[in-house]
C-alpha cells in the first residue's frame, strides 16, 4: 500500500511538472479556433458547454445553428428564454435534409451567412458557436473561400467553435484545436428515443 502511494505520488509529480512546463511554453494570448467533430453525440452539447463557461466571465457570445429542419432544442428555449444578451441566430426555416430543394436551402443558408459575417469581424464578440456550419460547406451552400478567410480574419481575441461531422481540409487547417467525437455506442441504436434534456 504505501508503495502503491509513493508510486502514486511520484507519478503525480512527474505529471506536473510537464504540465507546469506545457503552461510555461504556452506563451500566446489570443483566441481559439475550435472544431468539435466525429461521429459520436456530444459536439453541439459541448459547445454549448463553452457558451455556459464564457457566460460565467459575462462574456459577449454570439450563437448561429446552421440547422436542419424547425425541431426545437432545450439549448434554444433556454436561450432565448434565458440569456437575452445571447446573439441567437437560427437558419431554421425550411431546410431538412429531404427538402431536396437545393435553391431555397442555399437561400437560407446564404442569409444565415449573411447575418454570421458581421458577427465574426465584430471585436466586441468574445465566443461565436457555428454550429453544424460543417454541412453548409459539405453541400456547397456557402463558399468555402469566404467562410474560410472570415474565421482566419476574425479579431485577435475573438474565439470561435465550429461543430458537425467532416468539415474539409481547408476547415481543419483553420482550427487550432480539433476533437472528434467517436461513437463508441449510441442509445438510438437500440431503439431508445432520443430524449429530451439529453439530445435535445
Ligand atoms: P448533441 O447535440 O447531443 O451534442 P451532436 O451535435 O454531436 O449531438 P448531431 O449530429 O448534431 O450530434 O445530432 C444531434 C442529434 O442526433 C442528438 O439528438 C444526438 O443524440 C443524435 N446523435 C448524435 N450522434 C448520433 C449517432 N451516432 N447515432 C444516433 N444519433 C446520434
Ligand atoms: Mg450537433
Amino acid at each position: 500500500m504505501t508503495s502503491k502511494n509513493s508510486k502514486h505520488k511520484a507519478a503525480m509529480q512527474k505529471q506536473k511538472a510537464a504540465v507546469d512546463a506545457s503552461v510555461e511554453a504556452a506563451s500566446e494570448e489570443r483566441g481559439i479556433a475550435v472544431l468539435l467533430t466525429g461521429d459520436g453525440k456530444g459536439k453541439t452539447s459541448s459547445a454549448f458547454g463553452m457558451v455556459m463557461r464564457a457566460r460565467g466571465y459575462n462574456q459577449r457570445i454570439a450563437v448561429i445553428q446552421f440547422i436542419k429542419g424547425e425541431m426545437l432544442s432545450g439549448e434554444e428555449i433556454y436561450i432565448r428564454d434565458k440569456c437575452p444578451d445571447v446573439i441567437f441566430i437560427q437558419m431554421g426555416t425550411g431546410f431538412t435534409w429531404d427538402t431536396q430543394d437545393r435553391t431555397s436551402d442555399m437561400r437560407a443558408a446564404e442569409k444565415t451567412w449573411a447575418a454570421t459575417r458581421p458577427l465574426l469581424a465584430d471585436p466586441e464578440i468574445d465566443l461565436i458557436i457555428l454550429d453544424e456550419l460543417t454541412y453548409m460547406l459539405a453541400y456547397d451552400y456557402l463558399p468555402e473561400n469566404e467562410v474560410i478567410d472570415a474565421i482566419n480574419n476574425r479579431p485577435r481575441e475573438q474565439s470561435v467553435v465550429v461543430t458537425g461531422r467532416g468539415g474539409g481540409k481547408r476547415l481543419h487547417e483553420a482550427m487550432d484545436t480539433i476533437s472528434e467525437v467517436k461513437e463508441v455506442r449510441h442509445a438510438f441504436r437500440d431503439g431508445v428515443k432520443a430524449r429530451k434534456g439529453v439530445d435535445y
